[in-house]
């Protein structure tokens, strides 16, 4: 699909209304042209400008580039042309319902055997409780994940996401990846349209986007041999996509990826999102290694790899509206920076986050509002408080 930039949409497709002044009207098209001295960035600028999709290749370039302010320029224009100067962030509570998991992936720090001293699972009554403590700190959404327990059927899970409505009927669910919904549906001798119907009858608003990791088969054999393969969860992604539910994408990196691996990751991605129009959000996650059985590249990765990754994502994936960098992954200082780096989302408050940090993550485990607020507008942007499906939240609303 050929979209140039400045000619991307309507404006009444915004939900948040229109952009500001973008690159074009600005006259930034021939700037960034002008500015590029690269030859391979500046076939990719072109390309960009006139809305045909970068090859392969031209991501290979990115991906290696030393040239950061170019590229960054590239991608800041493409991010400007979606987004005006507007940048996303949520407030939200995270709810990591067991972290008793089947699969035990090397990867993973969080998950646990049944009966191990740590393992646990909140009860119905615990979740409410919760979600009703963080509605008094003035959340506008929950965002759900947990491990593959061999104990939960779906009722759990039917009763979990009506008794979170019950709380707030206004509150936004996103909840379980592909990796679960697959296991809901074998676990329960349903089809994956008969899991998310019901999940959508109780509550269910968006699907977050992780166990995507990376589709190659060769590197899931490493990181995490017994979860369902890159195929299976584009799958689950195209039936969710074809009921209507609106969902992310994830890459897990800094593990034992390639750039041939993440480029390959992202046509995939990019194909689904050409056939269904699915998915709304990417997110590249940063892998911690703490307290899992494969090492991580480098303790943290460097200010260079995360802006190439980030940079290509938002020129590659053109067809797919936002691209998140979860502050908690890449830092506070990071994530702003980034949002001139093609990001438009810094992700959330993530009160109770307990996935990330069980692998090491520095951060501190939930952001307040008001510093997510100030980290896009010292970043010269403006700040849009929105639930996953980019709604915007009256300011108002704030407890
Ligand atoms: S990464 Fe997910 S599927 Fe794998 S062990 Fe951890 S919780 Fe389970």
């Amino acid at each position: 699909m050929v979209v140039p930039l400045s000619h991307s949409r309507g404006a009444e497709e915004y939900v948040y209304g229109p952009p500001t002044p973008c690159a074009h009207e600005k006259g930034m098209r021939e700037n960034l042209l002008n500015g590029i001295q690269n030859k391979k960035l500046a076939a990719v600028a072109e390309k960009a400008i006139q809305g045909t999709p970068v090859s392969e290749e031209d991501a290979i370039t990115m991906l290696t580039t030393n040239d950061i302010l170019e590229l960054g320029a590239i991608a800041h224009a493409v991010r400007t042309d979606l987004h005006g100067d507007r940048a996303f962030y949520g407030v939200n509570m995270n709810l990591n319902y067991t972290n008793v998991c089947e699969l035990r992936c090397p990867l993973c720090a969080f998950s646990r055997d049944e009966g191990d001293e740590d393992a646990y699972l909140f009860s119905l009554e615990e979740i409410e409780e919760r979600v009703r403590e963080a509605v008094s700190l003035g959340i506008d959404e929950v965002h759900i994940v947990g491990g593959l327990h061999p104990g939960l059927r779906i009722d759990y899970f039917e009763e979990m996401l009506r008794r979170i409505k019950g709380v707030k009927p206004d509150l936004f669910i996103v909840a379980l990846t592909a990796v679960e919904f697959d296991y809901l549906a074998r676990m329960n001798d349903l089809t994956l349209e008969e899991v998310f119907g019901r999940l959508q009858d109780a509550g269910l608003g968006a699907l977050p986007g992780g166990g995507a990791e990376i589709f190659d088969e060769g590197v899931r054999e490493v990181i995490a041999p017994g979860k369902i393969s890159g195929t299976r969860w584009l799958e689950v992604m195209r039936t969710a996509h074809s009921l209507g539910l609106q969902t992310n994408a994830t890459l897990l990196h800094n593990h034992v990826e390639g750039p041939e691996e993440v480029v390959d990751h992202l046509s995939r991605i990019r194909e689904l999102q050409d056939e269904t129009g699915g998915f709304k959000t990417f997110v590249p996650l940063t892998y911690h290694d703490a307290n899992t059985k494969v090492k991580a590249k480098r303790a943290g990765t460097t200010g260079f790899s995360d802006i190439r990754l980030y940079a290509t994502s938002r020129v590659f994936l053109r067809n797919v509206p936002h691209l998140k960098a979860l502050w908690m992954y890449v830092g506070e200082k990071m994530a702003q920076v980034l949002l001139r780096f093609g990001v438009d989302d810094i992700g959330a408050t993530y009160h109770y986050e307990k996935v990330v940090h069980a692998a090491g993550a520095p951060t501190p485990d939930f952001g307040s509002e008001a510093h997510l607020r100030r980290l896009i507008e010292t970043a010269g942007l403006d700040p849009v408080r929105a639930t996953a499906d980019y709604q915007p939240v009256k300011r108002d609303r704030i407890a």
